[in-house]
């Protein structure tokens, strides 16, 4: 791996001075690795999207469109190479890779057919003075940068890349270091399509390859995903410049569990909330809410299930959870859980690095977590649930919303009504009742409070990358 970075429609090698290195957290032994961009390469990247622009937004939707279904359709030919790069470099185990590349897959298909209908949304607008006509034009933003995260490379950048595509922007995609060749695929199927030169640009690097693009007076708008301390110098920089920004940041999310629910069926949703992914989701139900009346009945489940879970490498073992992903997140993970002996909270399960080579720790559960403590206000990023119990529905609403993240939350009950009613009170971008994490591409995406701005997925992750222009007409 020399030829990283993909620019002005040419793979070139990195001449930045970071060395990246490429991971297998299973074994903590890194399998490639290759230099960042340079800073006059992110600069290069720029301007090959800036001088695609014109060309690419003047493209008739539908002749986007049929890029973007190439893209869906490359990326199921490439479907085993990208399952198993995410087995090896994420630790995901087999049918998560396959569900994160199914979503990827989805989400091309869904722009690709927004971008049909993007004529249709070009109207005549009705007004009631006489003597004008007016027309609303949707726009594309122009040169974007996107930067990602390393917890779902494919779909995170897929959420990104497909929307922007559709309205007519170019792009320059700086995925994470942690994670650097599986977006590198983006690239190849640019190539094999022979998008025009300059429409995706790929760099790669680390945290100064992102600021030198965050920070770049060539861009029109940012779409950042990543930590909220990131997040908050990714934003300076659009505010330096007045550029808007899209920022999909972190959560500490609840799951209120209400004592009419089937307990078999509410572990279950518990579980995957808090595992899928290791716990390394922004969207995970890290903070349990558990009724009084069905509490002492759940919680030993509940430790059960968690007991029970397959940890270990995907690659070589039927497993239910893989390591964490860097060795960064293991020891924040770790350090989490000195936290938790410092203050004395009780563990139910867990609690602890494997001892075995790679980055695993244990799923972990601890019980009746004082509020004020760091496990329940902080987001850990790993399989780490802290639980609390509560006695009313007044109660669980007051918890789950004392929180400065406000990304999702998952309600668990047999009466509908009251679910609905809860779902409508919670201070979040999206609820889930007696379901848990499932994300529709037709749906939206996106946090409340510190969890960000704007919306990705759906009808408004297209508008993130349009702008309005209204023509105005005197008939005379
Ligand atoms: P991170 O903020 O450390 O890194 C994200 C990206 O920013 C990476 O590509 C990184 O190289 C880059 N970066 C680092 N320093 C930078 C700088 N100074 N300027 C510009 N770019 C810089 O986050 P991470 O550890 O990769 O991901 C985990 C975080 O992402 C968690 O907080 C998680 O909640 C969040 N996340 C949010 C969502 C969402 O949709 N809300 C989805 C996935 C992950």
């Amino acid at each position: 791996m020399t030829t990283s970075h993909y620019i002005a429609g040419r793979w070139v090698e990195g001449q930045g001075s970071d060395c990246i290195s490429v991971n297998d957290p299973a074994l903590g032994q890194p399998f490639a690795e290759f230099m960042a961009a340079s800073v006059d390469q992110v600069d290069q990247a720029v301007a090959a999207a800036r001088s695609a622009l014109p060309a690419w937004k003047t493209t008739s939707a539908s002749e986007r469109a049929a890029y973007l279904r190439g893209f869906a359709e490359q990326l199921g030919q490439r479907r085993e190479a990208l399952i198993t790069l995410q087995m090896r470099n994420n630790g995901k185990p087999r049918h998560e890779a396959e569900i994160d590349l199914d979503d990827a897959i989805a989400t091309f298909t869904y722009y690709a057919e927004l971008a049909e209908q993007l004529p249709s949304k070009n109207r005549d607008v009705p007004l009631a003075v006489p003597g004008f006509s007016a027309r609303t034009r949707l726009e594309p933003v122009g040169v974007v940068g996107l930067i990602v995260p390393w917890n779902f490379p494919l779909v995170t950048s897929a959420w990104k890349l497909a929307p922007a595509l559709a309205a007519g922007c170019t792009v320059v995609l700086k995925p994470s270091e942690v994670t650097p060749l599986i977006e590198q695929a983006y690239g190849q199927i640019a190539d094999a399509l022979r998008l025009p030169a300059g429409v995706l640009n790929i760099v790669n690097g680390k945290a100064e390859t992102g600021a030198a693009l965050s920070s770049h007076n060539g861009l029109d708008k940012l779409s950042f995903t990543g930590s909220n301390s990131v997040g908050s110098q990714v934003m300076r920089s659009a505010s330096a410049q007045c550029r808007p920004v899209t920022l999909e940041l972190g959560g500490k999310s609840a799951i209120v569990v209400f004592d009419d629910c089937d307990v078999d069926q509410a572990v279950e949703w518990i579980v995957a909330g808090i595992t899928w992914n290791a716990g390394q989701m922004c969207s995970a139900t890290s903070r349990l809410l558990v009724q009084d009346g069905i509490a002492d009945a759940l919680l030993p489940r509940l430790q059960a299930a968690l007991n029970n879970l397959r940890v270990g490498n995907p690659l070589t073992e039927e497993i239910d959870m893989g390591p964490l992903t860097s060795q960064a997140q293991w020891l924040k993970v770790a350090s989490y859980f000195a936290t938790a002996r410092e203050e004395g909270l009780q563990c139910l399960v867990g609690g602890k690095a494997l001892d075995r080579d790679g980055w695993f720790v244990s799923p972990t559960l601890y019980a009746d977590v004082p509020k004020g403590s760091r496990l329940w206000t902080e987001e850990i990023f790993g399989p780490v649930l802290c639980a609390r119990r509560f006695a009313s529905e007044e109660q669980a609403i007051a918890e789950a919303n004392d929180s400065r993240f406000g990304l999702v939350a998952t309600v668990c009950s047999a009466d509908l009504e009251r679910a609905e009613r809860v779902a409508d009170a919670l201070e979040v971008g999206h609820v889930w009742i007696n379901s848990v994490q499932a994300v529709f591409v037709e749906t939206s995406w996106g946090g409340t409070k510190g969890s960000g701005i704007g919306r990705e997925l759906g009808p408004r992750g297209l508008s993130a990358y349009q702008s309005v222009k209204h023509v105005t007409r005197c008939l005379g």
